[in-house]
C-alpha cells in the first residue's frame, strides 16, 4: 500500500475505478435518461458485463467477463494503471536521418534488397515526425505503418532494425503475436540478435508476469497488462486469430503504445478496410513482393473436380487430380492437403490411403483443431515422417515445411476466402532449395475467392518482376 502511495503522490499511477460511464438522453425515447456501462481496462461493453449482487458495495454491480482470466473489474473495484513518462517522440540521435546514419541499424542482419527497402521505410516512418490533427495539435494516437509483405518475406529479419534503433535510444519495445508457439520461437532468436538488452516473454501462464523487459514478446491476449507503456508495438499478423473482428484486442493493441509511439502492423493478408486504408493513402504502408530466397510465388493451378462429399462417397478421385496427387508423392515432395472442415478429415484420410498408398508405405494422416495430438503430427510430418497430412484451415500459418506441396480440396467452399487460400497456397515453395512449390485449387466451380487469391498473389509477382527482385531469369 506504500508504494501505491508514493506512486500515487509521484503522479506514476492512476487510481480509477473498473468501468467507464456514460449518459445520455436518448430522443427516440422522449429524452429518457439512458447509461451504459463499458470497462476500462479491455473496452468491452455492455454486451460482456454482469450484473451481479456485490458484497463490496453492497448492491447490484456489474463486472467485466470479458477479461475475467486476469483478476474480476467491477464498477466498485479499483482500477490502477501506470503510464510510463511520454516525453514526446523517442529522440534518435542525430535525427536529420540521412540515408547513410539509417543504413547503419540495417547492415548487421544480412537482409535483402526487398527487405532492406521495407526496413528503410519502417526506419524513416519511426524517426520522422510525429502527426498533427487538423488543429495543428500533436496527434493522442501512436502513429501507424503497415508492412504487406508475402507469405515467407521474412519478416522477423525485417522488424530487427525497427527493435534495434528503438532500444538503442532508450525506448521500450513490444512484439505482439496470436500465437504462444511462435512467442516460443521468436525469443532465443531476439535475445541472441539483442545480447545487450533484457528480453521478457509474456503468455498464458508464463513465469515473467511481472517482469520488465526493454524488449517485450508477447501474446495478444496479455496487452491488456499495459497502458501507454511501449515506444514502439510491433504486431504480427493483424489478421489472424484472435485480432481479426475482436474489438477487445483492437482497443488493447491501441491502448499499450505511448501516444507518441509507434505502431508496427505486419500482415500478408491484410483485412479488407486495413488494405483499402493503405490503397487509399490514409495508412503509411511498404510492400515487400519477393520472398527472401528471390524466387516468384508458387501460382495455384485450378483442378475441376466434384465434390468432396462425392469422391468420398463413390470412392473415387478424378484423373486430374489423381494425377497430381502422384506427381507430388513421386517427386519427394510432403503434401499439405486442406479440407474446408474437420468432419471431412478422416474420411479424406481414408480415401487417400486406398487411392495413394497401393503397395508403398507412404504414411498419410490427418489432423485438425480437435486432434489431441495435433503438435506430434505436425512434428512428424515436418521429420517427413508422414508424408500426406489432410488438415484444415487451422494450419493455414505457422508450419513450414521445406519441400511441400499444397492440394486445396473443395477450394469453392464458402469456408475458404480469399485470405485462408493465400495463406494456405503460401505453405508451398517457401525454402530456397525448393522454391517452385505446387499449389493446386481442385473444385467444381471456380469462385470469386479463388480468382482474387490468384490476382492477389500474381500481382505481388508483378511488382516484384517490375522491381528486379527475382534472381536472374524469373
Ligand atoms: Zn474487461
Ligand atoms: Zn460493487
Amino acid at each position: 500500500m506504500s508504494y501505491l502511495q508514493l506512486a500515487h503522490l509521484n503522479r506514476d499511477i492512476k487510481l480509477e475505478n473498473g468501468l467507464n460511464i456514460k449518459e445520455y438522453r436518448e430522443w427516440r425515447r422522449g429524452y429518457q435518461k439512458r447509461t451504459i456501462y463499458s470497462c476500462k481496462r479491455c473496452g468491452s461493453g455492455e454486451e460482456s458485463l454482469y450484473w451481479s449482487a456485490c458484497h463490496f458495495c453492497g448492491q447490484e454491480c456489474p463486472y467485466c467477463e470479458a477479461c475475467l482470466t486476469m483478476g474480476r473489474v467491477r464498477f466498485c473495484s479499483l482500477l490502477l494503471s501506470g503510464g510510463t513518462a511520454d516525453n514526446g517522440r523517442l529522440m534518435v540521435e542525430d535525427a536529420r536521418q540521412s540515408f547513410g546514419h539509417l543504413e547503419n541499424y540495417i547492415k548487421p542482419w544480412g537482409l535483402s534488397e526487398a527487405q532492406t527497402r521495407a526496413s528503410l521505410e519502417g526506419l524513416q516512418f519511426i524517426t520522422g515526425e510525429r502527426g498533427k490533427d487538423r488543429h495543428g495539435l500533436l496527434a493522442k494516437e501512436p502513429r501507424k505503418f503497415l508492412i504487406w509483405a508475402v507469405t515467407g518475406a521474412g519478416k522477423t529479419e525485417m522488424i530487427f532494425p525497427f527493435v534495434h534503433i528503438t532500444v538503442a535510444n532508450g525506448g521500450r519495445v513490444l512484439i505482439a503475436t496470436p500465437r504462444k508457439d511462435v512467442v516460443l520461437e521468436l525469443q532465443p532468436r531476439i535475445s541472441r540478435a539483442f545480447s545487450d538488452y533484457s528480453v521478457v516473454t509474456l503468455y498464458g501462464g508464463s513465469e515473467q508476469r511481472w517482469e520488465q523487459g526493454q524488449i517485450t514478446i508477447a501474446t495478444t491476449h496479455q496487452l491488456m497488462r499495459f497502458n501507454e507503456a511501449f515506444d514502439l508495438v510491433i504486431i504480427d499478423e493483424i489478421d489472424a486469430f484472435p485480432y481479426h473482428n475482436n474489438p477487445m484486442l483492437a482497443y488493447a493493441a491501441a491502448k499499450v503504445c505511448k501516444r507518441s509511439g509507434v505502431n508496427i502492423l505486419l500482415s500478408a493478408t491484410p483485412p479488407k478496410g486495413v488494405r483499402q486504408a493503405a490503397e487509399r493513402g490514409h495508412l503509411p504502408h511498404v510492400r515487400v513482393p519477393v520472398r527472401f530466397h528471390k524466387n516468384p510465388l508458387p501460382v495455384p493451378e485450378l483442378i475441376a473436380a466434384p465434390s468432396l462429399n462425392k469422391s468420398i462417397n463413390t470412392r473415387a478421385l478424378p484423373n486430374s487430380l489423381f494425377a497430381k496427387l502422384v506427381a507430388s508423392v513421386e517427386r519427394g515432395a510432403q503434401l499439405f492437403v486442406f479440407v474446408p472442415n474437420i468432419r471431412l478429415v478422416e474420411p479424406t484420410v481414408d480415401l487417400l490411403r486406398v487411392k495413394l498408398q497401393g503397395g508403398n508405405m507412404l504414411c498419410i494422416e490427418g489432423t485438425s483443431s480437435k486432434d489431441p495430438d495435433r503438435t506430434e503430427r505436425v512434428h512428424r510430418f515436418r521429420n517427413r515422417d508422414i508424408r500426406v497430412l489432410v488438415t484444415t484451415t487451422i494450419l493455414e500459418r505457422g508450419v513450414t515445411v521445406p519441400k511441400s506441396d499444397v492440394f486445396i480440396l473443395d477450394a469453392d467452399s464458402k469456408l475458404f476466402d480469399e485470405a485462408a487460400l493465400v495463406q494456405m497456397a503460401g505453405r508451398a515453395g517457401r525454402s530456397k532449395d525448393d522454391p517452385a512449390g505446387m499449389v493446386y485449387f481442385a473444385a467444381k466451380e471456380i469462385t470469386r475467392s479463388q480468382k482474387e487469391a490468384i490476382r492477389q498473389i500474381e500481382k505481388m509477382n508483378r511488382i516484384a518482376r517490375k522491381r528486379g527482385y527475382f534472381e536472374r531469369g524469373k
